[in-house]
């Protein structure tokens, strides 16, 4: 069967593999499922191309009768936001999220707020791939889009209204936040300021060329922020992605904390905060297992998901909500706000949890188990990841195991996932153990493994 989603919306090179014949076609099959004189909110990320691809999205949409609604540069979740706020009919966000500057993508999103299910992902393929395309009469195309101006003070608002303003303002925390040249450069310094911060900014300007970093927010591509905030003595600091979807978080010794561990104590926290919630948390297989003995003793149940943040979302959403959903990569879903990740949010309810206890972050951190994280990729077709999880499986075959997406394997004292990556030809390896040479030895055996397991001649 063919696809053009992967786990998040739809991904290529811009301009080879993402062209605007495509970004037309793909306009034309959107504008086809939400319908003749539907209402859709459109907006992008800082990406080279975006206009080009936002253009040749919105010409597709035109031709099938859509009023459009342009939200121009927006985070993906304040462009979320205001869809279901203001009650459009759904949104089209321009964006690659944390891929590389050379992608560019596409996120459909309905009038809930979420990115399109899976069931309605394959009816947008089916238009596509039929070529759909109405001929409409010369009188449905009279509409010109119009351009929305203040969604980004709404969302930010929006979110302050969540938290303890008053509260977190005595605190007067210093934070330092890297927004990747990216659209978080438009949300957060303005809410630190709302929340009476002082803050410092890195690759806080928009710049389509990411001169600052790679998109993708990590220990290794935060590294100057966490420098950063050790030699300006800040409390916190975080770091986005291109979309603005994820945060992750710097303690004030400067340790980056992958974002199923600041996921986990922000859950305790919203769980006191928001008691009227189902005490339970969703999270996808790439998360540690350790949170659920930490979460235990907070009587929070764990609901393990295949990876990706609209299963997520639409698993709560379908299941009578929760606590919170989280991810490692630095996603997290503040129920109460709305159902989608949100890396201003996080952050705000992240400074809340520090306000309310009164505690450093690195003190707060260090009440979750000790355990070494370490994550790896190896380039590879569709087909070698394949062959990569079914040698995996094989391998371990003793073990206890989840497979709902890729192999997540249970040791005595430690954990492994290997994964085919949904936006990119690779596979995903990661897992974590008591020591970080044990973790290190058990992932540089299994890649190993791999290799030579299902693509001879191919690098690391
Ligand atoms: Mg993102």
């Amino acid at each position: 069967m063919r696809k053009l989603f992967g786990t998040d919306g739809i991904r290529g090179v811009t301009g080879t593999e993402l062209t605007p014949e495509m970004a037309l076609r793909l306009g034309r099959a959107i504008g086809a499922f939400f319908g003749l004189g539907s209402r859709v909110l459109v907006g992008r990320d800082v990406r080279a191309g975006g206009d080009m691809i936002l253009s040749a999205v919105v010409s597709g949409l035109l031709a099938e009768g859509v009023k459009i609604y342009n939200a121009g540069l927006i985070p993906t979740p304040a462009l979320q936001f205001a869809v279901r706020e203001h009650s459009y009919d759904g949104g089209v966000m321009v964006t690659a999220s944390h891929n590389p500057p050379e992608y560019n993508g596409i996120k459909v999103i309905d009038s809930s707020g979420v990115e399109v299910s899976r069931e309605d992902e394959a009816i947008i393929e089916d238009y596509y791939f039929k070529g759909h395309g109405s001929r409409l009469e010369w009188r449905s195309l009279v509409d010109s889009p119009e351009v929305r101006v203040g969604l980004i003070e709404d969302y930010v608002n929006a979110i302050v209204m969540q938290v303890d303003r008053d509260e977190i303002a005595k605190h007067r925390f210093k934070v330092v936040v890297d927004c990747a040249n990216s659209v978080s450069t438009l949300t957060t310094p303005l809410l630190l300021r709302r929340l009476g911060a002082k803050v410092i900014s890195l690759n806080c300007h928009l710049d389509p060329e990411f001169p600052g970093r790679e998109p993708e927010p990590t220990p290794q591509t935060l590294s100057e922020a966490s420098s950063l905030v050790l030699s300006s003595k800040a409390d916190i600091g975080v770091g986005h992605d291109g979309d603005a979807d994820r945060a992750i978080m710097i303690d004030d010794k400067g340790q980056v904390h992958w974002g199923d561990r600041s996921g986990t104590l922000l859950a305790v926290h919203a769980s006191y905060k928001w008691r009227e919630l189902p005490r339970r948390v969703y999270t996808g297989v790439s998360s540690s297992i350790l949170i659920e003995e930490y979460l235990k003793q907070h009587n929070i149940t764990v609901v393990w998901t295949p990876v990706g943040s609209v299963t997520i979302a639409r698993t709560i959403m379908n299941e009578g909500g929760a606590i919170a959903g989280f991810e490692e990569n630095g996603g997290y879903i503040h129920v109460p706000h709305q159902y989608v990740r949100d890396g201003a949010m996080k952050l705000a309810l992240t400074l809340d949890m520090m306000a309310s206890l009164r505690e450093k972050l690195s003190d707060i951190f260090a009440k979750l188990p000790v355990y070494y994280t370490l994550k790896t990729k190896i380039k590879a077709s569709r087909e070698e990841a394949l062959c990569a999880v079914e040698a995996v499986k094989e391998y371990y075959s003793n073990y206890r195991m989840i497979t709902i997406d890729g192999v997540k394997v249970f040791g005595e004292d430690f954990w492994l996932l290997v994964r085919p990556s949904g936006t990119e030809p690779i596979i995903r390896i990661m897992g974590e153990a008591k020591s970080r040479e044990e973790i290190s030895r058990i992932i540089d055996h299994i890649s190993k493994f791999i290799v030579t397991k299902c693509m001879r001649g191919s690098m690391l």
